[in-house]
């Protein structure tokens, strides 16, 4: 009697990058050999009515209960998987932990190219040798043609070495040609290598004689090396912190390692790369978005290959693959750019951590205001606090001094003693730097005769005057309309602006000092690629006498000469209803503040206010970021609020005002039965702005003392939320430890 057995199917799970929670089965085709499948690489499969590239998940398993509908797999993209088993586990962790589709944050990692299935080969270079008739060829037989001259000694001068076609182009403008001339002649063969060029042209600077405090913090990092263990380098800007990340970083790629160096804004790499670029002799990779695909393709690969010794990015290279990894860096690490706001909203700081423990390396976090949180974990020893209190060579810290402007006649927004001292900065030649965080003319335009307001008919906002453009703009959706003269209301023309944003200062100060070069930064005026580079440069040529700007400001730029800085309405954070404010408004105050009075110069910095006897105010001036942080962090304290406690932001939006409620009410449904105790359920409300871009927005913030707690309700509820009837009308998301609760 003949037995017939099912057959047996070999299967794996596939990790593809949409928003929906779950592993996908698929079926290994016949003629891919399953022992060769490896987690982790990239795959072609058919999904839907096309086919997406996904990462395959577990190991290859044979079962005689697949479906017969199964669809195989399409093709393999990698041979090895381009991801450490290490980084595969820190993924897993934080789709996990932000509870974020696990496709979607595998995808996250890799550079876009990669995601849509490209080769992951480096481009090849253009690498040039002499021939034997090269090396004998006189280079005064090239008299005629004096560049090819040049050049032809240039490699006569180190004839075993040759040249990469990139490392040509500055001193040579023409090069390509002058190449082409020389191959033609003989002189030249070329080939195309697939490594990056070591370019190393200048000498190398050595390290500057670190002062005690960076000494000290040197030694203690430098003995943690190879293991995992976080610092929280303490110091204010100019107190020499690049000093000390660059003198162990030294020491890192000495022994063969790689180091990640994280930073919030794009703006800040190229001052850092050249820095990095004066004294080390390694190839220094650039990630951030606004290179192109290829760019960041072959950033990712030079890492992940092990031929760059350092990865400068921003968020999105967190994930960069280290063939050795060494060290991560994060800079300004208190700067809420380092948390993603949309899709997979994780913390590049706290998975950074995350990946330095698996990876058993240290990780220096980097900032002259330290988050609350960080200055937390320092106070529990769970960070070790490195301060650096003085400012490296001669400078001084600034001097503040606040100004009540109650009841003052202000000229449109300046207070007569701020004038007074702008007058007496300008008079030494010093520059100055006027901070005021709101665009455009006037924040809002109204009727002097009926009342009437421009608001966005999209938003729960007012419209903003832009004189320059003539135009009514919405901050908050992309509403633009041109600016009119008469009331629709009342058909009067009395319509009046009213409050101040920069354009108008721009205005004023351009009336009170006609001969003095004056900048305005903010995003407007920064729009085209390379103006703010183009400004920056003048600042610092001394081509400027004022600087006016928002928060573009207080983002690690260096501005020398700058001694005074005002700060002409602190009060608007004095008052906000998310309790992260207070920590805002202060890293805003002192990072503004540290842009003056580098060098030699003594600087000073002055506040205008009407809550001249603030508290917070008070004890951020008088007694320093520390202590105003110890005071509010007793009072988050006594609050229960984070670092006390942890919270889980449920937000849900629609275009009509009651199912994002009726939702988020099925959800708080969902919860009762749950049973857990120690979560608090706070809403659901209107978010701060209920209307924004047409679309409604409600939320419902979870808050607990213990993690586990959240995490148990969390691991309950989240596989419960999409079959929800209510969830089909609206669009909603979770942030775990929200740094916003807009
Ligand atoms: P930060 O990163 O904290 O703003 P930097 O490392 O950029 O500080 O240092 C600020 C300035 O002080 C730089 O011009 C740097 O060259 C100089 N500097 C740093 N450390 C020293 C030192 N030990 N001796 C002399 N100058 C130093
Ligand atoms: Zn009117
Ligand atoms: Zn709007």
């Amino acid at each position: 009697m003949t037995h017939i057995f099912p057959e047996s199917v070999c299967i794996v799970s596939v990790a593809i990058p949409i928003p929906v929670n779950q592993l996908f089965d698929y079926r290994v085709p016949t003629h891919i050999d399953p022992a060769q499948l490896q987690i982790g690489v990239r795959l072609r499969v058919p999904f839907g009515n096309s086919y997406k590239v996904g990462f395959l998940m577990t190991l290859p398993t044979f079962t005689e209960t697949a479906s017969p509908k199964l669809k195989a797999i399409e093709a393999v993209l990698d041979v090895e998987a381009l991801l450490s088993p290490h980084d595969i586990h820190l993924l897993r962790w934080a789709s996990h932990y932000y509870y974020h589709p696990i496709g979607e944050v595998m995808s996250a990692a890799f550079p876009v190219a990669l995601r849509k299935g490209n080769p992951a080969q480096l481009p090849t270079l253009s690498f040039y040798r002499l021939t034997a008739l090269g090396m004998q060829t006189d280079p005064a037989d090239l008299k005629r043609a004096p560049k090819q001259q040049q050049l032809l000694t240039q490699l006569q001068a180190q004839p075993l070495q040759g040249i990469y076609e990139a490392n040509l182009a500055n001193p040579l403008t023409r090069w390509r040609a002058t190449l082409k001339a020389l191959l033609d002649k003989g002189l030249l063969t070329i080939e195309q290598q697939h490594a990056a060029p070591i370019k190393q042209s200048h000498s190398l600077q050595a390290p500057l004689i670190a002062n005690i405090e960076q000494q000290h913090a040197i030694t203690q990092i430098s003995a943690a090396l190879a293991h995992f263990r976080v610092f929280l380098l303490e110091g204010i800007t100019g107190s020499g912190k690049t000093e000390v990340y660059m003198q162990i970083i030294q020491t890192v790629l000495s022994a063969g390692q790689q180091v990640l160096v994280l930073l919030p804004e794009i703006t800040l790499t190229p001052q850092l790369q050249a820095r990095f670029k004066q004294r080390f002799d390694v190839p220094i990779a650039i990630s951030h978005s606004k290179l192109t695909d290829t760019q960041r393709q072959t950033a990712w690969l030079k890492m992940q290959q092990g031929i760059g010794g350092i990865l400068l990015g921003t968020r999105s290279a967190l994930f960069t693959p280290l063939k050795n990894p060494g060290l991560i860096i994060l800079d300004e690490e208190h700067d809420s750019s380092f948390k993603q706001q949309e899709g997979f909203r994780f913390s590049a700081r706290d998975v950074a951590i995350m990946r330095a423990k698996r990876l058993k390396i240290p990780v220096i976090l980097g900032s002259a205001t330290p988050s609350f949180e960080s200055l937390e974990n320092a106070a529990q020893q769970r960070y070790q606090l490195l301060p650096l209190p003085t400012r490296a060579g001669q400078a001084t810290e600034p001097h503040y001094l606040i100004l009540d402007i109650r009841n003052k006649k202000l000229q449109e927004g300046l207070c007569e003693p701020l004038v007074q001292a702008i007058k007496a900065t300008l008079a030494k030649n010093e520059q100055v730097l006027i901070f005021l965080n709101r665009r455009g003319y006037a924040p809002t335009l109204i009727c002097h005769s009926c009342g009437w307001v421009a608001r966005c008919q999209r938003c729960d906002a007012n419209l903003v005057t832009h004189y320059d453009k003539r135009l009514l703009r919405c901050h908050h959706c992309a509403h633009e309309q041109t600016l009119i003269q008469q009331c629709p209301a009342c058909k009067k023309t009395a319509l009046i602006p009213l409050g101040l944003g920069t354009e108008r200062i721009e205005k004023v100060l351009q009336n009170l000092f006609p001969t003095q070069r004056i900048i305005r930064l903010d995003q407007d005026s920064t729009q085209r690629k390379g103006a703010l580079e183009a400004y920056l440069g003048q600042i610092n040529a001394q081509e400027v006498d004022i600087i006016l700007g928002t928060q573009m400001l207080a983002k690690g730029h260096h501005f020398p000469n700058v001694t005074l800085v005002a700060l002409l309405d602190v009060d608007s954070g004095l008052f906000s209803i998310d309790f992260h404010a207070p920590e805002k408004l202060a890293q805003l105050i002192v990072q503004v503040a540290g842009r003056a009075g580098r060098a030699d110069k003594p600087g000073k910095v002055i506040l205008q206010t009407r809550q001249p006897e603030h508290p917070l105010l008070l004890t951020l001036v008088r007694e320093g970021y520390n202590r105003f942080a110890e005071v509010a962090l007793a009072e988050r304290k006594a609050a229960s609020l984070p670092p006390f406690s942890h919270q889980a932001l449920l937000r849900a939006f629609a275009t009509d005002p009651e199912s994002p409620l009726w939702f988020l009410q099925a959800v708080c449904a969902l919860i009762d039965p749950l049973q857990i105790r120690g979560v608090k359920l706070l809403g659901p409300v209107s978010a701060p702005m209920a209307k924004r871009a047409g679309r409604y927005h409600y939320q419902l913030l979870l808050q607990a003392e213990r993690r586990v707690d959240l995490r148990t309700l969390l691991d309950q509820l989240m596989p419960q939320i999409p079959r929800l009837r209510e969830a089909k009308k609206i669009r909603w998301s979770l942030d775990i430890d929200p740094v916003d609760l807009y």
